[in-house]
């Protein structure tokens, strides 16, 4: 089900308990601004998550409240995760789902990396698109 992408922070949300090692997850790559780890249900051959380590709900709240250095930091490190993939050259990519036409379900920020294979249409649904 589709959350809000505004709104209070949940601290019990699962990408907050695993960032605190309280749940599993697969880990690829952290720093300072951000960890990385596989998705648990992948949509590609390689799906990585990248998440802040602040507590952002949605890309619109991280972009609101995030300082600059963090904004930068994120980013840079997305782009980290990529090339130490070597998705640089066969091409990746990344998406974000922000609250609930976005479909976002983890109300806690993060991007989408998808690579490992030629990813079709960015809309599967052509019905979406304006006549
Ligand atoms: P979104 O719909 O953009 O909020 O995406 C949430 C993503 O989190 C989905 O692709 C899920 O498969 C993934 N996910 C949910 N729980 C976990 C988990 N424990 N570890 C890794 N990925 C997860």
């Amino acid at each position: 089900m589709p959350v809000a992408g505004l709104g209070p922070y949940d601290d019990q949300n699962i990408f907050a308990r695993l960032l605190r090692d309280e749940i599993p997850s697969r880990r690829v790559y952290e720093d300072a601004w951000a960890v990385a780890f596989h998705d648990i249900a992948p949509q590609a051959p390689l799906h990585i998550l990248v998440v802040p380590r602040g507590r952002y709900v949605s890309l619109a709240d991280f972009t609101r409240e995030a300082a600059d250095a963090e904004i930068a930091g994120f980013f840079r490190a997305v782009g980290t995760v990529a090339r130490q993939f070597g998705l640089e050259d066969p091409g990746y990519r990344i998406l974000a789902n922000m609250g609930g036409h976005g479909g976002q379900e983890v109300p806690h920020f993060h991007v989408h990396l998808f690579g490992g294979a030629p990813l079709g249409r960015m809309i599967a649904d052509p019905a979406l698109a304006p006549s």
